[in-house]
C-alpha cells in the first residue's frame, strides 16, 4: 500500500519558491510520493551548485498551491504575498546583472591594487588607464579635468592651512620650551634645583 502523502504548502527554505508537486511530463516526473522535495527554481543551490533538495517532515508530503480551508485567524495565504527572504535572483534580474557589473569592477580594481603592490611602484599605462577604464565599465564616469583640478586645488589649500596650523603651534612650542629653560636655569642659579 502506497503511503498517501500529506498536502501542505511549502516552500524552499533556501530561495523562498513555494513548491507545488505535479507531474512532469517533460522531464518524465511522475510525482510519486516522496518525503525530500527538490526546489523547482534551477537557480536555487548550495555553493557546491547542487540544487536544493530538503525534506519538511519525516512523513510523506506533497505541495500544494494552497489548502481547501484557510484558517479563521490566519494572516498570510500562500501566493497572496511574495516569497521569503533568501530570494536567489532571477539570471535577467537588473539587480543580479548590477552586482555581475560591480563585482566584475572590484575584481579589476583589486588586480590593479595587487599589482602596484607586487611592483612597488605605480604608472599610467598598467594601472591608471585600467583604473579609469574599470570605473567607466562599472558606470563611475569621474569628473572632467577642470573639476577635478578644482577640487584637488581646494584640497591642497585645505593641507596648506593645515601646514600653517602646524606651523604656529611649533613656534608656540618652542617660545614654551624656552620659557621653561629659563625657569630651569632660575631654579638652578637659586640652589632650589638639584
Ligand atoms: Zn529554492
Ligand atoms: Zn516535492
Amino acid at each position: 500500500m502506497s503511503p498517501v502523502p500529506i498536502p501542505m504548502v511549502l516552500h524552499c527554505p533556501r530561495c523562498g519558491t513555494q513548491h507545488i508537486d505535479a507531474p512532469d511530463p517533460e522531464s518524465g516526473w511522475t510525482n510519486p510520493p516522496h518525503r525530500s522535495h527538490l526546489c523547482g527554481n534551477v537557480e536555487c543551490q548550495d555553493d557546491q551548485g547542487r540544487r536544493t533538495i530538503w525534506r519538511p517532515s519525516e512523513l510523506f508530503t506533497t505541495g500544494v498551491a494552497r489548502l481547501a480551508q484557510v484558517g479563521s485567524s490566519d494572516t498570510w495565504q500562500p501566493s497572496a504575498e511574495p516569497p521569503a527572504p533568501n530570494v536567489v535572483l532571477p539570471e535577467r534580474s537588473p539587480l543580479r546583472q548590477e552586482n555581475q557589473r560591480l563585482r566584475e569592477a572590484l575584481t579589476k580594481i583589486n588586480d590593479i591594487r595587487n599589482d602596484i603592490v607586487g611592483r612597488q611602484t605605480i604608472n599610467w599605462s598598467a594601472h591608471i588607464y585600467p583604473l579609469v577604464t574599470a570605473l567607466h565599465e562599472a558606470g563611475f564616469e569621474g569628473l572632467g579635468y577642470d573639476e577635478a583640478r578644482r577640487r584637488a586645488l581646494t584640497l591642497l589649500d585645505a593641507v596648506k592651512r593645515l601646514d600653517n596650523v602646524a606651523l604656529a603651534l611649533r613656534r608656540m612650542l618652542d617660545t614654551e620650551k624656552r620659557d621653561l629653560a629659563a625657569l630651569d636655569e632660575e631654579l638652578g642659579r637659586l640652589g632650589l634645583l638639584r
